[in-house]
């Protein structure tokens, strides 16, 4: 059978008609909320303009399924389904794996697959994707159509420009390119939507979740949605002055603290922090990179930030190609003075 793209939305297949329709994976916070990161899979789907169905998982998941219910106007949903199991709670890829290949594999309605490419989207799809055969199309920035994908390569160097022929397209999406907007498909729209149960799959016995150890990083927005980033460089010195120099000034201005890589490896901060190729990607309103070089790997995490600030004694630092606002100095002078200023106002 040959697969055609067909009009609106649907994908006509010689033989038959596969009407096109998209499952979207919502992730829960610990405390049991939407985690508004994920929320980019739903807006992502919005763009492939077909019929949205949202997964939920783990024992938060009912509570979540009405939350999103009561929103499904807006979301453009069209019925959610959950697994309500404690042993899903912490996302783990052998233990996701089989539910989701259950619900895509055995039946042959989705066409696309859509996660955010969060620690727990790029945890799940490249097994997910190996496990059903399929080559997964990661950290998509645009959507063209419901086969054409723009994704960035070379350390966001490049953007390439993916045409997909599979069946079912799984693909996970940068949170900070699918924001929220009300943009649903009018004629899609069912305002009672259904919630349905999906059976559980037996549990891998072979890996369990041990432990984990979580930053107490609750006062501070989450890095990858913080509208503010304050991000600081090795040349901080050390943990003391990294801590004593960014919080004052994140404070001051509710942001989220980054790291470069430098940094990190430094032990100033946790790695969590770290932004770059190999570590978070953010886009906020505000980006102030603080002793920063300006790598192109640490480029390639926060280059889709509106505004940049840069602070940085040396005035040929490739930092200042891509700041819109250049501080050229010492910044265990700058950086006290700047938060002094700001609180003031
Ligand atoms: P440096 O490059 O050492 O820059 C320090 C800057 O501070 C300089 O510009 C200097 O002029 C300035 N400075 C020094 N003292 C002062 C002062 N008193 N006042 C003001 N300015 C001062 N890096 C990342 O950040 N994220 C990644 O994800 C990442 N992934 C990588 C992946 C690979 C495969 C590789 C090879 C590297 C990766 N790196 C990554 C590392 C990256 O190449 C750089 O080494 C790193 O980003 C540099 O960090 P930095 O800017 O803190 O330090």
């Amino acid at each position: 059978l040959r697969t055609l793209p067909g009009i609106r939305g649907h994908t006509i297949t010689l033989g038959k008609i596969r009407f096109s329709s998209t499952l979207a994976f919502i992730e829960a916070t610990r405390d049991g909320k939407v985690s508004i990161p994920s929320m980019s899979a739903i807006h992502a789907a919005q763009k492939l303009k077909n019929p949205i169905t949202a997964i939920i998982i783990g024992s938060h998941a009912p509570g979540i399924a009405k939350q999103l219910q009561s929103s499904s106007t807006d979301l453009g949903l069209q019925e959610i389904l959950v697994a309500e199991d404690a042993t899903l709670n912490t996302y783990l890829p052998e233990v996701v794996t089989p539910l989701l290949q259950n619900v895509l594999g055995t039946v042959d309605k989705y066409t696309h697959f859509v996660m955010a490419n969060s620690s727990i989207g790029k945890n799940i799809i490249p097994r997910l994707a190996a496990v059903l055969n399929y080559q997964a199309i990661c950290d998509v920035t645009e959507i063209l159509d419901a086969t054409t994908f723009k994704r960035p390569i070379y350390a966001g160097n490049a953007i390439a420009t993916i045409g997909s022929q599979q069946k079912l397209n799984m693909i996970t999406v940068r949170p900070s390119s699918f924001s929220i907007t009300k943009q649903v498909q009018k004629n899609m729209i069912s305002p009672n939507i259904p919630i349905k149960q999906v059976q559980t799959s037996e549990v891998n016995d072979d890996i369990k979740w041990e432990s984990d150890a979580l930053l107490d990083n609750d006062k501070r927005p989450d890095l990858t949605s913080a509208k503010t980033v304050i991000t600081g460089g090795v040349s901080l010195k050390d943990k003391e002055h990294f801590e004593s120099l960014l919080d004052p000034l994140a404070n001051t201005l509710n942001a989220a603290v980054g790291a470069t890589r430098a940094a990190v490896d430094g032990g100033f901060c946790d790695n969590s922090l770290q932004i770059g190729q190999t570590g978070k990607i953010v886009a906020p309103d505000l980006y102030v990179a603080i002793g920063v070089s300006g790598a192109i790997q640490h480029l390639a995490g926060m280059k889709g930030s509106k505004v940049v600030v840069a602070i940085n004694k040396d005035a040929d630092a490739p930092i200042f190609k891509v700041a819109d606002y250049g501080l050229q100095g010492d910044l265990f002078d700058i950086v006290p003075e700047l938060t002094e200023k700001l609180q003031e106002m």
